[in-house]
Formats: structure tokens, sequence, C-alpha cells
């Protein structure tokens, strides 16, 4: 069972209202089993929604509301919904594929907290979530280096 954020399979949950849809994860999952999760709207956030950052210890939007709790409460949605599925699959959740750079999907690098388009070595919060369980997270930009990893594993 891969997590997957829902962006990247053309749902309409990114800030704007639009996607991220990425031909090469939703490729790559054709033949597997996954589920879905978008950790924002699962908080309870709309899209579209004003852009939000993490700031220090809290995730900010640019009206300057603090967002923080729905980021929270949809991570820990997004994997109670994930484990569920994993479940009634009978399946280990063995990899996420999420959005880079989100405040809450991005690993290894996120948005710096200045609204200014520049990253830093951070993760999401829902990323931050998944690797306390012992998930591997890896973003949409990573998955070609693992398909080849995969299949210099076969
Ligand atoms: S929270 Fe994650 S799944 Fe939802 S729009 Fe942002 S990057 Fe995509």
């Amino acid at each position: 069972m891969i997590i997957v954020s829902g962006c990247l399979l053309g749902i309409p949950c990114k800030y704007d209202g639009g996607t991220n849809l990425s031909k090469t994860v939703k490729g790559y999952l054709t033949d597997k089993s996954y589920a879905m999760v978008c950790p924002e709207t699962m908080g309870g956030l709309t899209a579209p929604r004003s852009p939000a950052e993490i700031v220090g210890d809290k995730v900010l939007n640019t009206e300057g509301e603090d967002v923080t709790e729905a980021f929270r409460i949809g991570a820990e949605k997004a994997w109670k919904l994930a484990c569920e599925r994993a479940e009634e699959k009978g399946e280990e959740i063995t990899l996420a594929i999420l959005k880079a750079r989100s405040p809450s999907c991005g690993s290894g690098r996120i948005y710096d907290g200045t609204f200014a388009g520049v990253v830093t070595d951070g993760d999401g919060v829902f990323a931050v979530l998944l690797k306390e369980k012992g998930i591997k997270v890896i973003t949409e930009e990573e998955l070609e280096a693992h398909m080849e990893e995969e299949t210099s594993n076969d």
C-alpha cells in the first residue's frame, strides 16, 4: 500500500484550486494499491485557500492566520485513513509519494516561511508524521530514481 498526495493524481485540492498532476506518479500507481489523501483539505481547509508556509513551530497563511491545528488534524486524519485502507486490504504501508516542498507533504525541502519562493531544509507536517511512523517518504521528483532502484533490485 502506497500513500499518495491527492493533488499528484489530479485532485483539485491545491491551494489555488488546481492540481499537481504527475503522469509519472499516475503511471507508477496504475497496477499498485494506494491510498490517496490531501491532509490540508482533510483538516478542514478549502480549495482554493490562502497559501501557507511553516514559520518556526507554526503554519501561517498569507493572511497571517495560524492554520497549524488544521494541518495537524489533517495529517492525523490522512494517516488514519491510509491505515484503514491498508488494514482492509491486509497490506503494509510501504511508501509515501508526496508533493515536493508543500508545508504538509514536502519531504527534505520545504518553503522557508518567507512566502518568497525560497526553499530550505525541512519536512511538511504530514511528512514529519509519516517519518515518525517509520514510513519511507519520497517526493514525485524522486520517483524516477526510486523506480530505477526497484529495477536494479529485481
Ligand atoms: S496538502 Fe498535500 S495533497 Fe493536499 S494539495 Fe497540498 S501537497 Fe497536495
